[in-house]
């Protein structure tokens, strides 16, 4: 099994961008719209005009192959070359890592199982990171999972944007819809685009700038931060199909437990990527309330 990476050069010098898909196999619009991209910088429908460009189309092949999340483990989490290569997926990390440390900019698009749009995972204050973030065209985002959630700055927790972090690039991670939403792909092609853009490596004058548009005005920006988990009973299901990102009222039934009682929203906010089939004792759904754009 082989590993593809791409790479273009514009003859200026500039930053490196990354780009990832399919870091987990299932996640297919990451492959598709940078498969997209380089059929448009290969015939000049895209033109770089400094730094490089790395992309990464699959980067778990194997898992992709079997559209499966991942073959032994998740390779969003402890992401970092191992003396002693115990699963499959131990076998990417030096390459990823390999990767990320010569880079200064990481683009990693996802999709994700609830129904619901695109959103972006923030984190921490770095202002070119938050401005960076800012500028792919997406519009709602998630403040404060690592910190509520993915246990510190743990090698547990490491992923491709904590690692890209450690080796000082700025880093997003992109969702880019529901798995099977029809425009996943194109959410995540326009997004670099808008990096490329962002980063001034965008030749103005190539047909894919002109129709490239404005990234969401500020006051359209819709950032939600987390206050808690919430994990299903057994036999408790939703009052609706909540679809990611749906707006809820304080005291709005959300949920029913089996004896009838209700489960209400604590304040007014958001519910975030519910899971109704969730397992008993699973992740269910998350909560939380509306904050400004951190700056
Ligand atoms: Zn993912």
């Amino acid at each position: 099994m082989t590993v593809k990476t791409v790479v273009f050069h514009a003859l200026e010098t500039g930053p490196a961008l990354t780009v990832l898909g399919a870091v987990h196999g299932n996640e297919r619009c990451g492959p598709e719209a940078i498969r997209r991209l380089i059929g448009d910088v290969e015939d000049g429908t895209v033109a770089l005009s400094r730094g490089s460009l790395q992309l990464m189309p699959v980067v778990n092949p194997k898992a992709y192959a079997q559209n499966v999340r991942f073959v032994e483990r998740n390779l969003n989490r402890q992401l970092y070359p191992k003396d002693e290569k115990v699963h499959y997926e131990d076998h990417l990390d030096p390459i990823v890592c390999g990767l990320l440390d010569r880079t200064d900019v990481l683009l990693d698009l996802h999709s994700f199982a609830s129904p619901g749009g695109p959103f972006i995972f923030l984190s921490g204050k770095n202002p070119d990171e938050l401005a960076y973030a800012k500028s792919l065209g997406v519009s709602d985002f998630v403040y404060g999972w690592a910190e509520a959630y993915g246990g510190g700055d743990s090698k547990e927790s490491q992923g491709t944007t904590e690692y890209a972090r450690t080796r000082g690039a700025l880093a997003v991670t992109l969702e880019c819809g529901q798995h099977l939403n029809a425009d996943a792909a194109d959410v995540g092609y326009r997004a670099i685009l808008m990096a490329l853009a962002h980063f001034d490596m965008l030749e103005p004058s190539c047909p894919a700038a002109s129709g490239l548009g404005q990234p969401a005005a500020v006051a359209d920006l819709r950032c939600v931060r987390m206050k808690s988990v919430f994990y299903r009973d057994e036999g408790a299901s939703f009052c609706k199909p909540w679809r990611h990102f749906d707006a809820v009222a304080k005291g709005e039934a959300i949920a029913r437990y089996a004896n009838g009682e209700k489960l209400v929203a604590p304040e007014d906010g958001f519910i975030v990527l519910p899971k109704e089939a969730a397992a008993t004792g699973g992740e269910w759904f998350y909560f939380g309330t509306a904050t400004a754009y951190p700056e």
